[in-house]
């Protein structure tokens, strides 16, 4: 795959390392520089934008430090969110609901 595109040349995820599973092109910008794009199998993509002539992050790797801290402020909200409807005073059907369906219980 790596002689189909002409700026991205990546054979796996720099991050994690994982393969990659998908190239393609795209339309051609009236500089000459045509589109491109890589997936890999973590869910990685970049692409190549040739309207500024640069490559750009459009999904980012799972395990890149920005996905994990982002992962462990989630995880902080959801394990206060938990506590503040285990102390709610509301019935425990109730409680099930707002955790399981969502908020549009309150
Ligand atoms: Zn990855």
């Amino acid at each position: 795959m790596a002689d189909f595109l002409h700026h991205l040349n990546q054979m796996s995820c720099p991050i994690c390392g994982s393969e990659l599973i998908k190239e393609e092109k795209g339309s051609i910008h009236s500089n000459g520089h045509r589109e491109e794009s890589q997936s890999f199998e973590c869910g990685f993509k970049h692409r190549y934008e040739p309207s500024f002539m640069g490559i750009r992050v459009t999904e980012q790797c799972p395990q890149h430090v920005s996905q994990m801290e982002k992962r462990q402020k989630l995880e902080a909200v959801k394990n206060a969110l938990d506590e503040v409807l285990r102390l709610a005073d509301i019935d425990e059907e109730l409680k099930y609901k707002v955790k399981n369906y969502g908020w549009q219980y309150i």
